[in-house]
C-alpha cells in the first residue's frame, strides 16, 4: 500500500525534533552532528538567533501579498543582491529549480527579443544537476532522472565535463547560451578550473551566447567567497541561486545583467509565492550575517583547517577515502568503498553527511562551524574509517 507521503525518496530511518547550531536533535535527544546542512541550505546551522528573530517579526507584520503589489523588503533584498554581485537585477522564486527555470526561459527570450528567436538551445554538461523540473531534468541529462518522464523538454546539449573544446564544437546558430555549475554538486564534486571559465567568458562573449551559471549549491559564502565566479575573476550574465540564501526559508532567486534580463518585461513571468514579506525577511536576516566584515574570512580559515584535517584522514585510510575534492566547505570525500556504507557508518557516529554522484560522500557544514566542531567531524570520519577498514 502506498505511504501517506508520496514514496519518492530513500529515506534514512532518523526524524528530527530541534535543531540548535550544527547540531539536530531527535525526539529522544540523542544529538548528531548536522555536517551536511540540508543539502548546503542551512548556512548558518540551525535556529540561528538573527535568522529566527527575524521570521517572527515578520510573521507578526505580514506574511504574504503576492506580487500584485510591491514588496519592500523583496526590494531591498534585491538591491542588497545586485550590490553584492555581477547583476542588476532579481527575480524571486521559491527553489533552485524554479531560479532555473526562470535563468533558462531568460536565456530563450534574450535572443527573441534581439530577432533571433532560434536561438533557443542551451549547451549543458553531463553529470550536471539543474533540478527536477521537467526542463532541468532536460538540462542535466541524467539517465535516471528523465526515465519514464519522457518526452524530453527539447533544447539542451550535452557535453563532457570540463571539456572547452568541446563546448566550443558544440556552440552552433541555435545555441542561446552555456549553462553550468561552477563547482559540480549532486554529481560529485568536482571544481571547474579557473582557466576554464576564463576561457568559457571569452568564448562566450566571442560567439554572442550567454553564460548562465548555477550557484545553487556552491554559491551565497559557501566557497569562502559570496559566489564561486568570484574565484575565476569572471562574471556571468544570468545566475540561479537558492538552497543556503534563506537558510533553511525556501527561496530561489535568479540573477542577470540589465542586458541578459531585457527580454523579461511585464507579464513574462511570475510566481505566486516568489519573494513573499516572510522570505525576505528571512533572506535579509541571511544577508546581515554573510556580509558582516570578516565572516567569509573564517569561512576560508574553517575551510582550510577541514581540507588539511580530511587529507591527513585519508593518509590513515587509503582503502576507504581515494580522494578529496571541492573548494571551501563544499566537499566530496571520494570513497574507494560504497559510499552510502560511509554515510551509514557516520550516522553510527552520530554526524550527518550526504551521499553523491561519483561515489563521494559529501561535506556541506554551516559556513559558521567552530573549530570544536570541525574536530569532533574529524573524529567521527575517523572512527568510521577505521571501522570501515577494518572490514574490508
Ligand atoms: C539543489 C540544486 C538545484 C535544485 O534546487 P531545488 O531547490 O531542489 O529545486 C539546482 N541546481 C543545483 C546545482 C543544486 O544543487
Amino acid at each position: 500500500m502506498i505511504t501517506p507521503v508520496l514514496p519518492s525518496y530513500a529515506r534514512t530511518n532518523l526524524a528530527f525534533e530541534r535543531g540548535e547550531g550544527p547540531y539536530l536533535f531527535t525526539a529522544t535527544g540523542e544529538r548528531y552532528l548536522d555536517m551536511g546542512g540540508g543539502i548546503a541550505v542551512n548556512a548558518l546551522g540551525h535556529a540561528h538567533p538573527v535568522l529566527v528573530a527575524a521570521l517572527k517579526a515578520q510573521a507578526e507584520k505580514l506574511w504574504h501579498t503576492s506580487n500584485l503589489y510591491h514588496i519592500p523588503n523583496q526590494q531591498r533584498l534585491a538591491e542588497r543582491l545586485v550590490a553584492a554581485s555581477f547583476a542588476d537585477t532579481a527575480f524571486f522564486c521559491n527553489s533552485g529549480a524554479e531560479a532555473l527555470e526562470c535563468a533558462i526561459k531568460m536565456s530563450r527570450i534574450y535572443h527573441y527579443a534581439n530577432g533571433n528567436p532560434e536561438r533557443y538551445r542551451l549547451i549543458t554538461q553531463e553529470g550536471a544537476f539543474h533540478g527536477r523540473t521537467l526542463a532541468t531534468i532536460s538540462a542535466g541529462g541524467n539517465e535516471k532522472h528523465l526515465k519514464g518522464f519522457g518526452p524530453q523538454v527539447d533544447g539542451f546539449d550535452h557535453v563532457p565535463f570540463g571539456d572547452i573544446a568541446a563546448i566550443k564544437a558544440a556552440i552552433g546558430p541555435q545555441t542561446a547560451g552555456v549553462l553550468l555549475e561552477p563547482i559540480r554538486g549532486e554529481g560529485g564534486i568536482r571544481v571547474l578550473p579557473i582557466a576554464f571559465l576564463k576561457e568559457l567568458r571569452a568564448l562566450c562573449d566571442e560567439q554572442g551566447v550567454l553564460l548562465v551559471l548555477d550557484e545553487v549549491q556552491c554559491g551565497m559564502g559557501r566557497t569562502g567567497k559570496l559566489w564561486a565566479y568570484e574565484w575565476a575573476g569572471i562574471t556571468p550574465d544570468i545566475m540561479a541561486i537558492a538552497k543556503a540564501i534563506g537558510g533553511g526559508f525556501p527561496l530561489g532567486v535568479c540573477l542577470a545583467t540589465e542586458n541578459a534580463a531585457k527580454g523579461m518585461t511585464a507579464g513574462t513571468h511570475g510566481s505566486t509565492f516568489g519573494g513573499n514579506p516572510l522570505a525576505c525577511a528571512v533572506g535579509n536576516a541571511v544577508l546581515d550575517v554573510v556580509l558582516a566584515d570578516g565572516f567569509l574570512d573564517q569561512v576560508l580559515k574553517r575551510a582550510n583547517r577541514l581540507k588539511q584535517q580530511l587529507a591527513m584522514l585519508r593518509d590513515r585510510h587509503p582503502g576507504v577515502i581515494e580522494e578529496i575534492h571541492g573548494e571551501g566547505l563544499m566537499i566530496g570525500i571520494k570513497c574507494r568503498i560504497t559510499n552510502t556504507d560511509l554515510v551509514a557508518a557516520l550516522i553510527d557516529e552520530k554526524m550527518l553527511s550526504v551521499g553523491a554522484g561519483d561515489n563521494q560522500v559529501r561535506l556541506l557544514p554551516p559556513l559558521n562551524i567552530e573549530d570544536a566542531q570541525i574536530s569532533a567531524a574529524i573524529v567521527a570520519l575517523d572512527a568510521a574509517c577505521a571501522k570501515l577498514s577494518a572490514k574490508l
